[in-house]
């Protein structure tokens, strides 16, 4: 018996071996070339020499993409994830994951029945691997509509019918047909999620969540409830990441991906906006942003960051680029349960967030300046060091008393205790930094105050080569010469 050819991609689909599917079929608009998606796929890795041997039981996998109340931004974010990227999950670039044919309106090229027929194949079980719906948008109620045409539909059944025998298909009808079957159900965004903006306060159209939609029992046929990817718009890596994570696991290959009792996937929401954001550092150091445009922290014009869990901070908006906090917005709660109507009205600081600041606030007012001067001090301290001796000239220039104080006195509370190259000053303890620094103090009021009863020409009179003798003095105190 001849042995079975491993199969593949590239080889099968390559656009020399085989006709079109679509090729016997009526004409497509647009559809120049007549070729469905996933034969171009399999004519870009056959171009790029790619073979694509699966590692697993799984060869390819479906994901058909469904859109209800949605702006499309869900749709723009996952195009421009990066890791992975979709092209990777499309051109099964990843090594262990099987090839992802997605089935997405604006990315496919068939178009009208030869688009939908793919649709007809999965609830009929004909396709050749699993599949996955991913929804992005919430679920109107169709009920509500007037004359039957729905709020949000795809195609229209009987394929192939003429026009007058047709009726519109609304995609929560396609949900309903597909999700039983399905191997997973992705909830892709706020608005699939938790309602998001359509079911915000008024909700004329009686939109709702997927998992609403489908009710809490529903399981997908590998036993799992609605995954949630919530966000507003969602990170796109988080969609390709999480997709990922479930494909690895189905190959053998990966851990069991972990969803937290929301059903999104714990590795990416359970960490606040704040912990991971550029603006915390001001948080701790107790100062706040006034206006938009301001570098500090946002809470006070209206950022949730502390209570809100997202990875935005971590991922960026695109390639770790971008992100509310990064661009100057502050947090809205996108991501969360009950947004939009639990946390607006926006940029307005929220409750609770007025006791924190002010908290911080007091805080802050201990650890900046000792932070600033930890950091004029270490930056002081080790330029002057063997690596970097010319940048130490900068010192006698830039140094100034302030910085000096309190220079010293962090030196010889924390500094001391640790091995510093070229460190020849003597160790000294907590006492005895106290009473060098308030020498210190006493040197410079000494020093200042016939510059003040001298008034204003007495200080002009005070020449360059005074200061420089002051600089000297100061020098020589911070180095520790107390004596
Ligand atoms: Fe936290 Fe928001 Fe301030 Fe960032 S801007 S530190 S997330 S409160």
């Amino acid at each position: 018996m001849s042995e079975v050819p491993e199969k593949h991609i590239g080889e099968a689909g390559s656009h020399k071996q085989r006709e079109s599917e679509t090729a016997s079929l009526p004409d497509q608009v647009g559809n120049v070339g007549r070729r469905t998606s996933e034969e171009l796929v399999d004519d870009i890795c056959a171009s790029l020499g790619k073979s694509h041997k699966s590692l697993g039981p799984l060869e390819k996998v479906y994901v058909f993409w469904l859109a209800g109340m949605s702006c499309d931004g869900c749709t723009v974010s996952v195009t421009g994830a990066t890791e992975p990227a979709l092209e990777d999950l499309l051109t099964g670039s990843i090594p262990g994951v099987p090839l992802v044919v997605l089935h997405h309106y604006v990315l496919q090229l068939e178009s009208g029945d030869h688009y939908m027929q793919s649709l007809l194949k999965a609830e009929q079980g004909e396709l050749d691997g699993p599949y996955v719906i991913a929804y992005e948008g919430s679920i109107p109620d169709e009920n509500l509509t007037a004359g039957g045409a729905p709020f949000a539909g795809e195609g229209s059944l009987p394929l192939w019918a003429p026009s007058e025998e047709r009726r519109r298909v609304s995609t929560a009808e396609w949900v309903k047909r597909l999700a039983p079957g399905a191997a997973a159900m992705i909830a892709v965004g706020t608005c699939a999620t938790w309602g998001g903006i359509p079911a915000a306060y008024g909700n004329v159209t009686g939109s709702m969540s997927v998992m609403d939609f489908l009710g809490k029992d529903y399981r997908s046929v590998l036993g799992l409830p609605v995954i949630n990817i919530p966000g507003c718009a969602p990170v796109g890596d988080n969609f390709t990441d999480a997709v990922q994570a479930i494909l690895l696991f189905l190959q053998g290959l990966g851990p069991l991906p972990e969803f937290d009792e929301l059903g999104r996937p714990a590795w990416q929401f359970s960490e606040t906006v704040h912990r991971r954001c550029v603006r915390a550092g001001y948080y701790e150091e107790g100062t706040f942003a006034k206006e938009y445009g301001d570098p500090e922290c946002l809470v006070e014009i209206g950022c949730w960051g502390p209570v809100v869990q997202c990875n935005i901070t971590e991922k960026g908006a695109v390639a770790h680029m971008g992100g509310c906090m990064n661009a100057g917005g502050p947090c809205i709660g996108c991501t969360m349960p009950g947004f939009p109507d639990k946390f607006s009205p926006f940029y307005k600081s929220p409750p609770g967030s007025l006791f924190s600041s002010n908290a911080s606030r007091v805080l802050g007012s201990i650890v900046r300046p000792l932070a600033e001067s930890a950091s004029a001090s270490a930056t002081a301290r080790f330029a002057g060091t063997r690596q970097c001796q010319a940048a130490g000239q900068w010192r006698k220039a830039t140094f100034r008393s302030r910085t000096r104080f309190w220079n010293s006195f962090t030196r010889r509370c924390s500094f001391k205790a640790r091995s510093v190259p070229n460190d020849t000053a003597p160790k000294t303890n907590l006492r005895q930094a106290t009473k060098a620094c308030l020498n210190a103090c006493m040197a410079k009021i000494i020093r200042c105050f016939p510059n003040s009863v001298g008034g204003k020409q007495r200080r002009e009179a005070n020449t360059k080569e005074e200061k420089n003798e002051q600089t000297n003095e100061y020098c020589r105190l911070v180095d520790g010469d107390w004596n």
